[in-house]
């Protein structure tokens, strides 16, 4: 029985014989395998979890995502998908992507679109549905990804379109730039995402049990299922369940009902329950899905306080973010842990066991993964970087608040630290074109590269994505993440890390403070969330944690200790990567927001 004849039941996940299987069935143009006529039912009739995000990261050829959501929306899909959660996943298609980057030699961030061929990947769907735009009825279309994991399960993602013959030139736009356009581009945008959305859906006659909206931008579906439900809200809470990504009220998506009227049309519902919903002065994505959602939550345990104290009144739960084992574990370690902990992909749980791994065996694979980094950096800006030096990683959005550059803040105490144990330094990211504070940051960073270059070498790699996530956070000795509180409510990409025993080096906010045991899994930088500090006393004590914490203890045991730094390695896995995975999140999300 030769390997490539065993197909997966897509419903209970059974291994089947192709030979021998009974039961089958086309869907997408992609034929599925069944054990019994049961599962085969089960298939199409199973009312599924509709999750809807502005932006999926599914890989990095498909540029439909611009930072850590739509990571998360990936992460979110392949969980599902390996977990046989009945799942289909709704975004737009952005057909020029999010951006582009080439950076000049002064730090001068360019952009450039990033265009896909949708029909270079996936199959365009025949069905076809209207959403109101300024009058005009504009038509949308889908395109059908099939996920599928090795367990057998599939989780579809339909990428709306509306760049299709019969709409005008503008209309045929909509679905053209994550992100980009003006408020007007992007309401319409979030038409096409939430009621769009809900159209297709039911014209692929798919039953829905749950509407999951990942972030605020898909609120718009509420409306169209207040209409659908005969403006019934209970009926219509009861259907939806709302994830919220943003700690301050200054980030939601919040529109003028003189736009509203504009664009969506005065009959699509009245005047008053859009403000019942959503808010007298603006139309408020957020508040809006709060209160059409019966299952509410934040990202994490902090994120969940502070938008308690957003939104008295409403019930926030938290479900701590989590991201996808095997895809952010790099090839190295991927070979270890199936070594060693067999079954670690499906059961991340499993990574608990770190402790049956070597400590030789460990090490080797990390300097795999790094010397894998460093070719990687070398090719793409020509600089040689010594794998024997500890090696900072700092790759996210490049924006004010996450303060890439705080670590710049006394260039001498920096070198002073140098000079107690080398250290070099690796940069990434992406400023949103309007972000005038977020490209300012990549030239003070090239700026500050460059009066370093003698003794520090400093890196920063362009166009940022996926597939660079993958190799940075895997590939240095320390992640480092100084985010300035609250903002940053969750964060991923410090999981990332931890899943190949690099050390985070964080501010305590988002998720870090739920993964630090101080010294054991990382190290801390500034006041715990409790503390009530100035601003003034809280830089001060991120600026000593920083560099006192490099160069006392981060420097030493990475020099000197090195059995303790594969220690603590061994527990970014096996306490953290353990329980800050995607398949934990989504048993969570199935189990308290799912099956309500
Ligand atoms: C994981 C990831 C992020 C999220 O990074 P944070 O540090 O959590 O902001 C952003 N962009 C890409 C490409 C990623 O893979």
């Amino acid at each position: 029985m030769s390997e490539s004849r065993i197909v997966r039941d897509p419903v209970c996940g059974m291994p089947l014989e192709l030979d021998k299987v009974r039961f089958k069935a086309e869907f997408g143009g992609k034929v599925y395998y069944f054990c019994s006529e049961y599962c085969k039912r089960r298939f199409f009739e199973r009312p599924k979890i509709a999750y809807f995000s502005m932006e999926i990261g599914i890989k990095s050829e498909i540029p439909t995502y611009s930072g850590g959501l739509g990571v998360l929306a990936g992460d979110t899909i392949r969980s599902s998908a390996d977990l046989r959660i009945p799942m289909i996943a709704v975004t737009l298609v952005s057909r020029k992507g999010y951006l582009k980057q080439r950076i000049m030699e002064d730090g001068e961030q360019l952009e450039y679109p990033d265009e896909w061929d949708p029909s270079e990947y996936i199959i365009c769907l025949p069905q076809m549905v209207e959403v109101p735009i300024e009058g005009r009825r504009v038509k949308v279309r889908a395109w059908l990804y099939e996920y599928q994991s090795v367990t057998g399960g599939v989780v579809p993602i339909l990428f709306l379109d509306t760049d299709v013959d019969g709409n005008s030139p503008e209309d045929r736009c909509i679905t053209d730039y994550l992100y980009g356009g003006d408020e007007r581009y992007r309401l319409k945008q979030e038409i096409v995402l939430g009621i769009g959305g809900v159209r297709m859906l039911e014209a692929l006659n798919i039953k829905v049990a749950k509407y999951h909206m990942n972030e605020g931008h898909s609120s718009l579906l509420t409306l169209e299922l207040l209409r659908k439900n005969g403006m019934n809200q209970d009926e219509v809470k009861n259907l939806c369940i709302f994830t919220t990504h943003t700690p301050v009220e200054a980030a939601f998506d919040k529109f003028p009902y003189k736009l509203i009227q504009e664009v969506l049309g005065e009959d699509f519902l009245p005047l008053e329950t859009l403000k019942k919903y959503g808010g007298q002065e603006w139309l408020n994505m957020t508040l809006l899905a709060l209160n059409l959602s019966k299952y509410t939550n934040g990202v994490t345990k902090a994120h969940m306080e502070y938008s308690r104290k957003l939104f008295p009144g409403h019930h926030i739960m938290a479900i701590t973010n989590g991201v996808h084992s095997y895809t952010w574990t790099s090839p190295f370690f991927r070979k270890l842990f199936d070594k060693y902990i067999p079954g670690w992909a499906n059961e991340p749980e499993l990574l608990v066991r770190v402790g049956v791994i070597p400590d030789d065996e460990l090490w080797e694979a990390h300097m795999k993964a790094k010397k894998h980094l460093l070719e990687f950096v070398h090719e793409r800006v020509e600089v040689t970087m010594d794998s024997e030096i500890l090696t900072i990683g700092f790759a996210r959005r490049a924006t004010a608040y996450k303060r890439a550059t705080l670590i710049f803040s006394d260039l001498n105490r920096l070198r002073e630290v140098n000079r107690t144990g080398k250290i070099q330094m690796i940069f990434a990211g992406k400023a949103h074109p309007k972000d005038i504070p977020g490209k300012m940051i990549i030239k003070d960073i090239y700026k500050y590269a460059k009066m370093l270059k003698d003794e520090i070498r400093i890196v920063y790699l362009e166009n940022y994505s996926m597939d660079m996530a993958a190799k940075l956070t895997s590939g240095v000795d320390v992640w480092l993440n100084t985010p300035l509180p609250p903002l940053e409510a969750s964060g991923t990409s410090g999981m990332k890390a931890a899943h190949n025993g690099v050390l985070n080096f964080s501010v305590l906010d988002g998720w870090w403070v739920e993964g630090c045991i101080e010294g054991v899994t990382g190290w801390a930088i500034g006041p715990h969330p409790d503390e009530i500090v100035s601003g003034d006393e809280r830089r001060r004590r991120e600026l000593r944690d920083l560099y006192n914490k490099l160069e006392y203890l981060i420097i030493p045991t990475f020099y000197e200790r090195r059995d303790k730094w594969i220690d603590m390695m061994s527990n970014a896995i096996g306490k953290v990567a353990y329980y800050f995975n995607s398949h934990r999140m989504m048993q969570r999300y199935a189990t308290e927001a799912y099956l309500l």
